[in-house]
């Protein structure tokens, strides 16, 4: 992508309502703009990562064997009247009324619409077990909406539902998303921590939180000091072993949020210096909760001696769009944001130095041309400004490696190639350069 072309409106003051680094830097960046209070417009660069993320989780989620669907976001009011949420959601839930006065919403989750398709097509346990997801907009209206994307009144949100025949099997399902969520928030560059949760209005027993640990984080982080090393992003984790002994591993070590905090436990469970309290965001939460949908719901299914039984079923979130803010908080510097090269907008910057000069721009329009044709998502700047503001740009932007051509170079056959993360600078030959770019 030529910047001279695209539409990227960075701000080079940091905006007065963004508190923390991620909400500055995003809007800094011109990947989001706020349409009114907790809801976004998604600009080029930020749209280009949000599509990253939801890649990743959506892989992740189909290597477990959930399927997608999509559902809509307005929802009739009359499925959470079986439920019998409909009054319990409270002014969190935003309502409406179509033309003809019928009770309409828009969707702050999914439970009731999934348990209602569910419960329309499949009879029998033989069809079993199924997980649904859908990866769309969610609508909760907080009473305060802050620091950006993180919480947002519209935010976009991954939800999976499970339906199972019995207790043994929907923890199964359990298991298999809990070791799935460690494996998405990995190849996102991030290790999250899962802590035993409340499970809320949606109900039920069972329900792990995954925090990502971040000073800036909502939720109070209680936990024993071994997960500072366990959730490092370069700690080796295996997860191929059997599911149920990974989630032991997992939970076997104290961490709990200020909801489920209890200070007598917390002292008997981990040894005074080994006790941490820390911020946390939570970028997932899973919950299992039996029969509370499926039963009022007419969710029910032939089991194997012929009786109607209803499903056993869980739901998994996964806040996309707060992953965003969750990723700047954990990979920044004071001269922008560093992403992990997995969800990297772009993953070369190519910075002209003089666009003015006729062979320094044939240069960079040739490497250009060899790094797309070669599939490499590059940022090209184009553009005929000064060198000190494209440095600045790109540093903001966060795209892993800057190639640098300017008219001193090209004398010696030289282009600079920095690391974003390292910050480390190299003057190499362009194949040199190309090669360490593993091309
Ligand atoms: P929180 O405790 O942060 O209010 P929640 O427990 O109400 O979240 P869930 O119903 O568990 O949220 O939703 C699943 C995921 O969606 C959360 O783990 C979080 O990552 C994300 N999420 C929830 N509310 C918001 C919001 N207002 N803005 C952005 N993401 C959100
Ligand atoms: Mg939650």
């Amino acid at each position: 992508m030529r910047l001279s072309a695209y539409f990227l409106p960075t701000l080079k003051e940091n905006p007065s309502e963004a508190q923390i680094v991620s909400h500055r830097y995003m809007l800094r960046a011109g990947m989001i703009r706020q349409a009114t209070s907790g809801i976004y417009s998604w600009l080029p660069l930020g749209l280009k990562v949000l599509r990253k993320i939801e890649q990743i989780v959506r892989e992740e989620q189909n290597r477990a064997g959930a399927l997608e669907i999509l559902m809509p976001t307005i929802q009739p009011a009359d499925l959470w009247r079986k439920s019998g949420r409909y009054d319990d959601y409270g002014k969190e839930m935003l309502r409406i009324q179509d033309r003809h006065g019928r009770d309409m919403l828009y969707g702050p989750t999914n439970e009731e619409l999934v348990t209602d398709i569910f419960a329309n097509s499949v009879k029998s346990y033989k069809d079993l077990p199924k997980n649904l997801y859908h990866i769309q907009w969610k609508f909760r209206d907080e009473v305060r909406p802050r620091f950006g994307v993180m919480r947002g009144r519209e935010f976009f949100m991954k939800d999976a539902y499970s339906f199972d025949i019995d207790f043994e099997s929907s923890k199964a399902s359990y298991n298999r998303m809990f070791v799935s969520y460690l494996r998405t928030f990995d190849r996102l560059g991030l290790r999250a921590i899962p802590m035993v949760a409340d499970t809320g209005p949606i109900g039920g027993k069972l329900s792990h939180e995954f925090l990502i640990l971040a000073d800036t984080g909502e939720s109070e982080v209680f936990c024993h000091s071994d997960f500072i090393e366990k959730s490092s992003p370069s700690a080796d984790v295996d997860y191929s072993g059997d599911l149920q002994s990974i989630v032991d591993d997992w939970t076997s070590i104290y961490a709990a949020t200020d909801e489920m905090h209890v200070q007598e436990d917390f002292e008997s469970s981990v040894p005074e210096n080994k006790r941490m309290q820390c911020r946390g965001i939570e970028v997932g939460h899973i919950f299992h909760f039996g029969t509370k949908y499926s039963e009022p719901m007419g969710a029910t299914v032939l089991n194997k001696e012929g009786q109607n039984v209803p499903v056993f079923m869980g739901s998994y979130g996964i806040g996309v769009s707060r992953l965003l803010g969750a990723i700047i908080e954990a990979s920044h510097d004071e001269n922008g944001i560093i992403w992990p090269e997995a969800i990297a907008p772009y993953k070369v910057g190519l910075i002209n130095l003089k666009a003015k000069d006729e062979d320094c721009t044939k240069a960079c329009d040739d490497l250009y041309q060899k790094l797309s044709n070669a599939n490499v998502d590059v940022l090209y700047d184009d553009r005929d400004t000064s060198a000190g503001g494209k440095f600045k740009d790109m540093d903001l932007i966060g795209v892993p490696w800057q190639m640098v051509i300017g008219p001193r170079g090209l004398k010696n056959g030289v282009v600079e190639l920095k690391n974003r993360k390292t910050g480390e600078k190299e003057e190499l030959s362009l194949e040199a350069a190309l090669s360490k770019l593993g091309l």
